[in-house]
């Protein structure tokens, strides 16, 4: 009786493992292309690298599929890719918020990050205060715009009763702070050198890669952003991915993701 409850223990055993190495396919993952040690793609030879990189991979492995797709995506085609199904998870600086968990799936955060400002030196401005009734470059898509004018109010730089940031839109806003929205982050920086734009804001890991002589990074940052895997909606993959990234962060793999990119 013992000796067929342990065959039985020993078979249920062997297909669980053999379903959860059996993923097989394509995990198709949509990446950054232009954030250094986060996703970036060699233009030469069109090899992505970073720590995003890195955990597609090693999801990838650890649920038995063959290979791994790379998508390029950006803050604003990232959900859309997802939803349409060419994509089977986000792992490209995308921040948690409540917002965002009603529609996708969110793993627990693998890194943190702040928001803050780049600016041209040439144009005096230093810190939040001076970006008061001057115009900022975000990208369609991304938490920025709504982060700063909730930091602008905290700080009590500008006054905004109407400011509901559930509601809050880039593209309509009318407050004493503007934005521009573009399409993707090498355009922002362009019109910041063209004078478009008084600043740039994002996350400083992606303002980073923008970062040349004659900028320079506005004195204050705010609003933690929280990167997490996205995918879709109660899939059988949020529930894999989190107790692989909870494991990663809890065993210092990620911690050691971090330091092998320098973040
Ligand atoms: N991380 C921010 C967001 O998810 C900035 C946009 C981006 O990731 O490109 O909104």
């Amino acid at each position: 009786m013992k000796k067929t409850l342990a065959m039985l223990l020993t078979l249920v055993l062997t297909l669980c493992v053999f379903s959860a190495a059996s993923a097989e396919g394509v995990f198709r993952v949509g990446v950054k292309c232009d954030v250094y040690g986060f996703g970036y793609q060699d233009e030469m030879t069109g090899e992505y690298s970073g720590m995003e990189i890195d955990l597609a991979n090693m999801i990838a492995e650890a649920l038995g599929y063959d290979e791994v797709e790379f998508t390029t995506v950006t803050a604003a085609t990232r959900g859309e890719l997802l939803d349409a199904g060419e994509i089977d998870c986000v792992l490209a600086t995308f921040t948690i918020t409540d917002a965002r968990k009603e529609t996708w799936d969110f793993s627990t955060a693998y890194y943190t990050d702040a928001v803050t400002a780049l600016v041209e030196d040439s144009s005096g401005i230093t810190c939040l205060a001076d970006l008061a009734g001057k115009t900022v470059g975000v990208s369609s898509g991304s938490t920025s715009a709504r982060s700063m004018v909730a930091a602008m109010i905290e700080q009590g730089v500008i006054t905004d009763d109407t400011f509901d940031p559930e509601t809050f839109d880039p593209a309509t806003y009318d407050g004493p702070v503007s934005f521009l929205l573009f399409d993707d982050y090498p355009a922002i920086s362009t019109a910041l050198s063209a004078g478009t734009i008084d600043a740039f804001c994002v996350d400083r890991s992606i303002l980073a890669n923008y970062m040349t002589d004659g900028r320079s990074f506005i004195a204050d940052s705010f609003a933690p952003q929280q990167y997490g895997v996205a995918t879709a909606k109660g899939s059988k993959l949020s529930g894999e991915i989190e107790t692989l990234i909870t494991g990663w962060l809890e065993d210092g793999t990620i911690d050691g993701l971090i330091e092998k990119w320098g973040l």
